[in-house]
C-alpha cells in the first residue's frame, strides 16, 4: 500500500543542527536534502512518498509542473503533492517570503515568542535543546524517519519538545513562530488544498480548484502584493479565510442553565474532531476556517444553529497569493481610508471581505409567552418550586441534560465568588501588532514599515492560544483545593466560597501562572487576557454573573453585588498586593467618603497630603501609581482577611 504524504515532514531538516561539530564533514547547507549526496556517505535514500517533500524550495513559481526544469526530478506522480504542499507552505507563512532581504539583523537560536521573551532561554536552562538530530546517527535517523512516521499525529507527537522550541525561520524578526505550528498548519492546510482539488493525470498533468485549472504555483497564486504594480496580478486559485464567533442569545436562570456551555463546549469539539484540516485554531468559542470557495458554512454549523446558538463571522475571501489572517482588517482599514491605490488592486483581484450572522431558524411569529431562556421559541409553561416559568423544549432539555452543578450544603448563606477567564481574540490580533511592531523596531532594520504593515498574525494567534490553554491549566493545578470548575471540561469558569482570603489567593494564582506565561504581555486594558470576579450571595441570579463576565473592562475586574465594580491592570494589582496595610483601612473610607460628597479630586489630593506622613503607602499608592481612593478601597474590603462583607 502507498503511504501517505505526510506534509509536516517538509521542514524536518530544521530540526537539524548542522553546525555540530560531527556534520562538518557533510557540508550540509540549507534545510532540505534534495541534493545530500546519499551515495558518497552511504547512507539509504528515503523512497516514501513524503521524501519528495524535500524539494519544496527548488521548484520555481512560473514553471509548467509538466515541462518546467525544475521540476524535472519529480515523478510525475508525486509532483500534485508537492505542488499543494508548496501552495500549504506559502500560506502558513507568517511573514512573507517576497519581504526584502533582512539579513542584517541576525538570528536567533531558538523561537522567540512575543509575550513570553525569555521562553527558550529559560527551556535551555532547564536542559533542553532546539535540536532533535546533533550526530551522525542522528543524521542517519532523520532520513529512516521520514519513510517511517506513520501519520501527521505521529510525528508531532514524537517530536514536539523540539518543534516547539525551534523557530520556523531564525533569522529575525522571522524567529518569531514555532516549527511546531508552522508545519501543523502546513499539514492541515496541504489535506484541504488535496481533498478538493481536481487531480487531472494522464499525457498532461493538471490540477483544478473550483473548476480553474492551472499548471504553475504563480497562475494558481496570482501576485503577492495588494498595492503598487508589481507582483498584483489576478490568481485562478481562491480560498477563504473565516474568523468564527460563537454566541448564544440565552440567559441563564437557573444555574442548570449553564449546561448551555457544556452544551457549547461538546459541540465545539465535535466540530474540531470533524473538520479537524479546515480549523487553523479554536479557543471555546472562537473557531478560525480556511475553507476553500463552496464549501456551506451554514451547513458546516448545522449543530449549533439546531442548538440555538448563533455564529458572527468575518470571511475573506482572496487569491491564495494574498489570503492571510488579517487581509480582512487591511481591507477594512483601506475602505475606511479611501486608499483607492489598495482597493482599485483588491478589487481587480476580486477580494472579499463580509461581516456576517448566521441565526438558527425562527418560527415567521411567535406568539407569546416566548422562552425566559432563549427569548426565541415558543416557551411553555413549567412549575418548579412553586416559580412559573416559560421554557421552551430545547433549553428545557440542555438543563436537565447531564449532572448539574450544586453548591455544596456548607456554602448556604454565604458569600460566593464567579470568576471566569476570558481571551478576546480581536484584541488578540491587535496586541500581536502592536508588539510585533516593537520588536521590529527594537531591531533597528532597514523596511521597518514593510515588515509591520506584511506581518500575518494567524501563526502567532494559534502559538499564544496554546499558551493560553496551558496557562489555565496551570492555575487550576494551583488552585484546585480553593475552588470549583462547575463544569469539569470547560477551565475558564470557576466558583469558590467567599473569603478575603480565598479572594486574595485566586488573584494571586492568576497573577502567578500569568506572569510563569504571558510575562511580556503587559496586564493593562489592551490584555487579551482577562479575568473576571463576580462576588454575590449564593441566591444571586447567575444570569448576573454571566452578564457581568461579558464585558469585560480590564486585566482584573471584580465585580461586588450590588456594592461596585472596578478594574484594575497588572501593575495596579501587585501594587496594591504588596503595599497595602490593615492599618489604612479607616483612612481609605474616609478619602471614599470625600469623593462621593465632593467627586473632586483635588479635595482628595489635599486629604492625602495632609496625612502623608502617616498615610505613606497610601500616599503611595495614589502618586505613584495613581490608583483613585475608591479603588483602592474596594480592592482593600474585598481582600481583606476577616472583613465586614464575609458577615451580610
Ligand atoms: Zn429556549
Amino acid at each position: 500500500m502507498k503511504k501517505e504524504f505526510i506534509a509536516e515532514l517538509h521542514d524536518i531538516g530544521k530540526l537539524l543542527d548542522k553546525d555540530s561539530p560531527e556534520l562538518q564533514q557533510y557540508d550540509l547547507t540549507g534545510h532540505t536534502f534534495e541534493n545530500f549526496d546519499f551515495g558518497k556517505f552511504g547512507i539509504e535514500k528515503p523512497t516514501s512518498l513524503s521524501w519528495w517533500a524535500q524539494y519544496h524550495h527548488t521548484i520555481k513559481d512560473d514553471e509548467d509542473l509538466n515541462t518546467g526544469d525544475s521540476w524535472k526530478d519529480i515523478p510525475q506522480e508525486y509532483r500534485p503533492d508537492l505542488f499543494l504542499l508548496i501552495l500549504a507552505d506559502h500560506l502558513a507563512s507568517s511573514i512573507s517570503r517576497a519581504l526584502p532581504q533582512l539579513g542584517s539583523a541576525g538570528e536567533s537560536e531558538g523561537v522567540l515568542k512575543l509575550w513570553n521573551c525569555n521562553f527558550y532561554e529559560n527551556e535551555k536552562n532547564k536542559g533542553k535543546y532546539w535540536a532533535a538530530f546533533k550526530s551522525e546517527e542522528d543524521l542517519k535517523k532523520l532520513f529512516e524517519i521520514i519513510d517511517t512516521i506513520t501519520s501527521p499525529e505521529d510525528f508531532l507527537s514524537k517530536y514536539h519538545k523540539h518543534l516547539i522550541l525551534t523557530p520556523e525561520d531564525k533569522s529575525k524578526p522571522r524567529n518569531i513562530t514555532s516549527l511546531y505550528i508552522h508545519v501543523e498548519l502546513v499539514g492541515k492546510i496541504y489535506r484541504v488544498l488535496k481533498k478538493h482539488c481536481e487531480i487531472k493525470t494522464g499525457n498532461v498533468l493538471e490540477l483544478k480548484l473550483n473548476g480553474e485549472a492551472v499548471i504553475t504555483i504563480k497562475e494558481a497564486e496570482g501576485g503577492n502584493r495588494t498595492e503598487g504594480n508589481q507582483n498584483i496580478e489576478k490568481g485562478k486559485w481562491q480560498a477563504r479565510f473565516v474568523k468564527c464567533y460563537i454566541k448564544y442569545p440565552h440567559s441563564f436562570v437557573r444555574l442548570q442553565d449553564i449546561n448551555l456551555l457544556v452544551k457549547r463546549n461538546k459541540l465545539a469539539e465535535d466540530f474540531v474532531a470533524k473538520y479537524k484540516d479546515y480549523v487553523m485554531f479554536h479557543t471555546s468559542d472562537f473557531i478560525s476556517l480556511f475553507l476553500p470557495i463552496g464549501v456551506e458554512l451554514k451547513e458546516m454549523f448545522k449543530d449549533f444553529l439546531d442548538n440555538g446558538f448563533f455564529i458572527e463571522y468575518i470571511e475573506t475571501m482572496a487569491d491564495l497569493g494574498i489570503l492571510r489572517s488579517n487581509l480582512d482588517i487591511k481591507v477594512i482599514r483601506a475602505r475606511e481610508n479611501n486608499k483607492s491605490d489598495i482597493t482599485k488592486v483588491l478589487n481587480s483581484r476580486n477580494t472579499k471581505v463580509y461581516r456576517k450572522i448566521l441565526l438558527p431558524e425562527m418560527l415567521d411569529k411567535i406568539v407569546p409567552p416566548i422562552c425566559d431562556i432563549c427569548q426565541i421559541n415558543p416557551g411553555k409553561e413549567r412549575m418548579k418550586e412553586n416559580i412559573k416559568e416559560w421554557i421552551c423544549d430545547k433549553c428545557y432539555e440542555v438543563r436537565e441534560c447531564g449532572e448539574s452543578f450544586k453548591y455544596p450544603e456548607e456554602w448556604q448563606e454565604h458569600k460566593i465568588v464567579w470568576f471566569k477567564f476570558i481571551l478576546d481574540t480581536e484584541k488578540l490580533e491587535n496586541w500581536l501588532q502592536k508588539a510585533f511592531e516593537e520588536y521590529i523596531d527594537s531591531l533597528k532594520i532597514n523596511n521597518a514599515q514593510t515588515l509591520k504593515n506584511e506581518f500575518r498574525s494567524l501563526v502567532c494567534q494559534s502559538d499564544f492560544v496554546k499558551d493560553y490553554k496551558g496557562m489555565i491549566k496551570a492555575f487550576w493545578h494551583k488552585a484546585s483545593d480553593l475552588a470549583k470548575k462547575p463544569i469539569s471540561n470547560y477551565d475558564e469558569l470557576g466558583v469558590f466560597l467567599y473569603s478575603g482570603e480565598n479572594v486574595k489567593k485566586t488573584i494571586e494564582t492568576f497573577l502567578e501562572v500569568y506572569n510563569e506565561y504571558f510575562p511580556d504581555c503587559e496586564g493593562d486594558y489592551l490584555s487579551p487576557i482577562s479575568l473576571s470576579l463576580s462576588i454575590s450571595n449564593v441566591k444571586y441570579p447567575i444570569r448576573e454573573h454571566f452578564r457581568f463576565f461579558e464585558s469585560p473592562e480590564g486585566f482584573l475586574n471584580i465585580r461586588n453585588q450590588n456594592i461596585f465594580h472596578s478594574s484594575y491592570d497588572k501593575k495596579e494589582i501587585e501594587y496594591l498586593i504588596n503595599n497595602l496595610q490593615p492599618k489604612s483601612l479607616h483612612f481609605l473610607y474616609k478619602l471614599a467618603s470625600i469623593y462621593e460628597k465632593t467627586g473632586s479630586d483635588i479635595s482628595v489630593i489635599v486629604e492625602i497630603m495632609d496625612n502623608r506622613k502617616s498615610q505613606q503607602n497610601i500616599s503611595d499608592l495614589y502618586f505613584k501609581i495613581n490608583i483613585p481612593p475608591e479603588k483602592i478601597l474596594n480592592f482593600y474590603r474585598i481582600t481583606e482577611v476577616g472583613n465586614e462583607l464575609h458577615k451580610t
